[in-house]
């Protein structure tokens, strides 16, 4: 199937509220360009790398979002044109976003990354250490980030019964989050949950952001 046809029918499977983020990583920009003129616009990376050789070469109205993990000494590169920052787990790596922002003059959402998965790993805040850190409050006195919300990934299981209870803890999460801390603030909206194995349960535990890479453009080649 073709770039479009795929882009198509996923987008025909989302809920009103939930888009669509093309995740390009490891594909050339010529692939980038034929989901763009699919209708396509959100498009994410997760390497800065990468990220900087192809931002410079495509349409300007692209929103690029960032995916993998960030290293605190390369968002400066990112800064300037960055829309959205997904996976943002330490009070340090969002003061460095803020700092880089404020130099920009621009205000970069980042969503908190939730550990969620059965997997071992060193990123992500749990719910508990993401409800400690939202009460501690510092994070109130970034005036250039605006916390968006929360993306997770799910366990890489077969089991489904499985990956939609940790969707739906993220969910949860997200809910009291914004009860608590984002009721005045219609900004905090987003859960960015459902990559290509797993974004028709995610949409069921109400993702607003849905990360598919190799479903609209092949495997990765590393
Ligand atoms: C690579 C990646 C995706 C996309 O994965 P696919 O299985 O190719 O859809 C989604 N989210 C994150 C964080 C990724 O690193």
């Amino acid at each position: 199937m073709s770039i479009k046809s795929v882009i198509n029918d996923i987008n025909q499977t989302l809920p009103q509220g939930t888009r669509l983020v093309a995740v390009s990583k490891y594909h050339p920009a010529s692939s980038i360009e034929e989901a763009y003129e699919a209708g396509q616009r959100i498009f994410a990376e997760s390497h800065v790398q990468e990220l900087q050789q192809k931002e410079p070469i495509l349409p300007k109205d692209i929103e690029w979002h960032f995916i993998g993990h960030l290293q605190t000494n390369k968002v400066k590169y990112i800064a300037p044109y960055v829309s959205l920052i997904h996976a943002v787990d330490s009070l340090r790596l969002m003061e460095e976003i803020n700092k880089q922002a404020a130099r920009f003059d621009r205000t970069i959402r980042v969503l908190l990354q939730l550990h969620v998965a059965q997997e071992e790993t060193k990123f992500g805040f749990s719910p508990e250490e993401a409800e400690a850190f939202l009460q501690e409050g510092v994070w109130k006195t970034l005036t250039n980030i605006q916390i968006a919300g929360i993306m997770c990934m799910a366990s890489n299981v077969d089991n489904e019964a499985q990956i939609a209870s940790e969707f739906e803890r993220a969910h949860q999460f997200y809910l009291m989050a914004k009860e608590r801390y984002f009721a005045d603030d219609p900004a905090f909206c987003e859960c960015s949950m459902g990559m290509s194995d797993d974004y028709l349960i995610a949409i069921q535990h109400g993702s607003t952001l849905v990360r598919v890479g190799s479903k609209i453009f092949g495997q990765r080649v590393y």
